[in-house]
């Protein structure tokens, strides 16, 4: 498996966020909050594609805010998720699986919202990833409000059954903000 870097080019976070809004509204401040700090910190963003749910607002933001934004779908997804206008590279691939191996060779780092089984599904394939050695790039998961409480018991639970290891476990960063995340990258950003 080939991942090209781009080191000419600035930072790339990956952002993997539900495909609606879920039913708190904290979600899209949060979602929205993220598109604006990346563009802040000057990284790109490389996501989805989808013009819906947490997936569009944190790009829109992104792109309101001035990051370059990336979107990568797959052709059959497009009428089910419509893809965000504006967005500055659209790439259309065949099957879920390129779209991943896409975001996987175009960013940096990845960063988990909250979401539903395709996020769940993205976050398992980055940290898999890593204890794969399929890539080296930090993946941190943002426990915003407490969302994945539960997921991360279960992540303890198989840690001390000993289906995981205390360092394959640890290489999924997790943070309470979006903020605490983003600092986390900072580490990884290459300096001139
Ligand atoms: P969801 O969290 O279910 O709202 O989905 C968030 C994103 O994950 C959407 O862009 C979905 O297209 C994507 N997704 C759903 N299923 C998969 C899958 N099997 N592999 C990769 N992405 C998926």
């Amino acid at each position: 498996m080939g991942f090209e870097k781009t080191t000419a080019e600035s930072f790339a976070i990956c952002v993997f966020c539900g495909s609606r809004l879920g039913h708190d509204a904290d979600w899209a401040s949060i979602a929205s909050a993220t598109g604006h700090a990346i563009a802040q910190r000057q990284w790109r963003l490389v996501y989805g594609a989808g013009r819906w749910g947490l997936m569009g607002t944190v790009a829109q933001a992104a792109l309101e805010s001035g990051a370059h934004v990336t979107g990568i779908i797959p052709e059959y997804l497009i009428k089910i998720e419509p893809v965000l206008p504006g967005i500055h590279h659209l790439e259309i691939v065949q099957t879920m699986i390129e779209r991943k191996m896409r975001m996987m060779t175009l960013s940096d780092a990845f960063l988990v919202l909250p979401g539903g089984i395709g996020t769940l599904e993205e976050l398992f394939e980055v940290w898999t990833g890593l204890q794969t050695h399929a890539h080296d790039k930090p993946v941190v998961l943002v426990n915003v409000k407490g969302y994945y409480d539960a997921l991360l018991g279960f992540i303890k639970k198989a840690t001390q059954e000993g289906f995981l290891t205390p360092s394959q476990k640890d290489r999924l960063v997790v943070t309470a903000s979006v903020q605490e995340a983003l600092d986390c990258f900072e580490a990884f950003v290459p300096r001139p």
